[in-house]
């Protein structure tokens, strides 16, 4: 033990016994930082025995590990004095450059300068909400939304009002509506956090019809859109959707990422915003971390330039197409009736609606104990909202994997029916309440 080291003592000076003797420090922001009910369980969630259909995380078995190993020794050997040294808050301009190249495969035609590389798309949405959102400003989302954004609008203190969608997205009126009377409710509406795509859980894509309609309202309300787009590129048969920001420069900003697409451990994601806001993202990367990792951009710019990215593009819209088809097929053969699920034609996740009175978070200690993992609706909403829903996985087990997952899970609703229809609905009713969510259930 180190010998200058003070020994800490659980009681204040105040006396009292406190379990974190900081607590009284902390900003009024870090109260919302609470850690996910559910984090316990992950932990037992990834033991080999326990088929999980809870983490978003991506298969990156298709990768070339081989050739991408020797293509990073190359890089660290010819340009390891710019790949190892700091390098602009703004991003590696061959960078920027070619991910104007992938964005337009969207229908999207950015300039580079207007273009900020940021440590994957969370950065972005980090930063785009710390240079607009005050404590108590409105940020709207789908209900449900993307558990990350989630967790980044509670650490900025902004108020998330959820706008209904259906299996075509976000719906239009609905979003009218929240608009309205957030101003009637004196409120400041900062901006709309959507995506479009594919959605992150609710599997679903926004009609493209609404997308005009979405951006029409929010220009005559004067409400920012904020477009997440990680999932674009993984449409099931290769279709893409024009991107809202490829029909409205001014009013969107629109964010990327190679997470899903290379490789997520990179960190490397992006925001294309009108040119002022871009100045302000710069500013705000430079305080948050001076600029992103240098390496990591430039192994994703060798990457783009020498492998073959839309194969490798394509080559995951197949394997994710496979589990798909495994999702769907075993929840039609084993779900007992009552239960509805999306279905998705790209992307990672078929969100499921279970019967009234079946509560998903109460209900997953015991999903677990089956030997099965999901994430309760509720971590994706703001508000509570959500027991009735869960996010099924696809991303990562393989087929017969999903397969045998559904199959426990059908089990253990069927249980969880049976308890309802004979003692009703008290018998197993979890505490509801705002759920901050566990990083690792993105
Ligand atoms: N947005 C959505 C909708 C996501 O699903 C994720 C990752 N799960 C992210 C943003 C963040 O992605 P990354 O930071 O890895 O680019």
């Amino acid at each position: 033990m180190n010998p200058y080291q003070r020994q800490s003592s659980p009681v204040t000076a105040t006396g009292a016994h406190n379990l974190d003797p900081h607590l009284h420090r902390y900003a009024a922001r870090a109260t919302g930082m609470t850690a996910s009910e559910v984090r316990a369980l992950f932990a037992v969630a990834s033991r080999p025995e326990v088929v999980s259909l809870a983490g978003g995380m991506p298969n990156l078995a298709a990768l070339p590990l081989d050739s991408l190993s020797g293509e990073i020794a190359d890089l660290v050997a010819r340009d390891g004095m710019t790949a190892l040294q700091y390098g602009s808050a703004h991003g590696v301009p061959a960078l920027r450059e070619q991910i104007c190249e992938v964005m337009a495969l969207e229908g999207v035609y950015g300039h580079p300068d207007d273009l900020v590389v940021t440590v994957g798309s969370q950065m972005a949405l980090d930063l785009v909400t710390r240079i607009f959102c005050d404590p108590g400003d409105v940020v709207l989302a789908e209900g449900p939304s993307y558990v990350g954004a989630l967790g980044t609008f509670a650490a900025y203190q902004a108020e998330v009002v959820h706008v209904a969608m259906d299996a075509e997205g976000l719906v239009p009126e609905s979003l009218r509506q929240a608009i309205v009377a957030a101003r009637r409710a004196g409120q400041r509406v900062k901006f709309l956090y959507t995506i479009p795509n594919f959605h992150n859980p609710a599997g679903t894509t926004l009609a493209v019809a609404r997308r005009v309609e979405i951006l029409d309202i929010c220009a005559r309300h004067g409400v920012l859109v904020v477009e997440d787009n990680p999932y674009g590129l993984l449409g099931f048969d290769g279709q893409t959707y024009p991107a809202l920001r490829s029909m409205d420069l001014d009013n969107v900003i629109y964010l990327g990422s190679f997470s899903k697409t290379f490789a997520s451990g990179l960190r490397v994601g992006w925001a294309l915003a009108p040119h002022a806001v871009r100045e302000k993202l710069v500013l705000a990367a430079e305080a948050a971390a001076l600029c992103p990792p240098t390496l990591n951009q430039m192994i994703v710019s060798r990457y783009l330039t020498t492998h073959d990215w839309r194969g490798q593009i394509k080559s995951f819209q197949q394997t994710y197409r496979e589990r798909r088809d495994a999702m769907l097929s075993a929840l039609t053969q084993y779900m007992p009736a009552g239960c509805e699920w999306t279905d998705p034609d790209g992307g990672f996740f078929v969100w499921l609606t279970v019967p009234d009175g079946v509560d998903t978070k109460a209900m997953l200690p015991r999903a677990v104990t089956a030997r099965v993992a999901y994430v309760s609706g509720t971590g994706f909403y703001a508000n509570g909202q959500g027991n009735r829903q869960m996010r099924l996985s696809f991303c990562y087990p393989t087929p017969e994997r999903i397969h045998e997952g559904v199959r426990r899970l059908a089990g253990v609703l069927e249980g969880e029916i049976d308890l309802y229809r004979t003692f009703g609905p008290t018998s197993r009713k979890s505490a509801t309440g705002p759920q901050t969510p566990s990083p690792n259930t993105e």
